[in-house]
């Protein structure tokens, strides 16, 4: 049996895991967040050096418990992989070929098994290109940062807007310029600008495309 899957990319803070997350849960779908899989990998290589790189899939094991909590060779690593070290780090790791071609097969593995919502940079244009409903969402630098500030300070972490925002345009800019599948919307993807948009707002828009897409009630 063939399974459904949404497609949800763009540039970081635009949202997409916030409301990926809702309409995963609306849709009674599995949520995969691959930034936070490439997070996971990350962490690893900082811990073990870049030389577990060639041969990554026999040093990592990821999964993801029921909250979305991201284990790595089962031990849960959710918060560490938000770290500041991870996050700096993550877009050149991220770029290595040997990292992509495994993540990409595993995301793959996982949508033939289950309904998915995938969140990441390179769902629509690389990892499923045949995916039923493709979103590309975006925010403005600014509305980015500042949702970026919240979470921070959610979090406990004392990090000002500026650095926050320098941050994100950096990520960006290594995001799409690498070689291998760089971020860029894919020709049949949906544009969705959510700097003017509530979560509610922007869960709703995206739940009436698959609506109109798949005609799922
Ligand atoms: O989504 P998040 O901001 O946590 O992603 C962290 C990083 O992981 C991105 O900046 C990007 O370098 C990388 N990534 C990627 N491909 C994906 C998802 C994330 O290269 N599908």
């Amino acid at each position: 049996m063939s399974h459904i899957s949404i497609a949800i990319d763009g540039p970081a803070a635009a949202g997409k895991s916030t409301i990926a997350k809702r309409v995963a849960k609306k849709l009674e779908f599995l949520y995969i967040d691959t930034g936070a899989m490439y997070r996971a990998v990350t962490l690893y290589v900082l811990e073990h050096g870049d030389g577990v790189i060639k041969d990554i899939a026999s040093h990592i094991h990821i999964t993801f418990g029921i909250n979305d909590e991201v284990y790595l060779n089962d031990k849960d690593v959710s918060a560490e992989i938000r770290s500041p070290e991870v996050t700096n780090n993550v877009s050149r790791v991220s770029a290595i070929g040997e990292v992509r071609t495994y993540l990409v097969e595993m995301q793959r593995e996982i949508s033939r098994t289950s309904n998915v919502v995938m969140d990441g940079r390179d769902i629509g244009t690389t990892v499923l290109p045949d995916a039923d409903v493709k979103i590309f969402m975006q925010a403005s630098p600014a509305v980015r940062a500042q949702r970026r500030l919240l979470e921070e300070t959610a979090r406990g972490n004392n990090i000002d807007l500026a650095t926050l925002t320098a941050e994100i345009i950096r990520r960006d800019e290594f995001d799409s310029m690498r070689e291998i599948s760089p971020l860029v919307q894919a020709e049949d993807a949906t544009l969705l600008d959510t700097s003017h948009l509530s979560i509610d707002e922007a869960e709703q828009k995206i739940i009436q495309l698959v609506e109109d897409k798949l005609e799922v009630q």
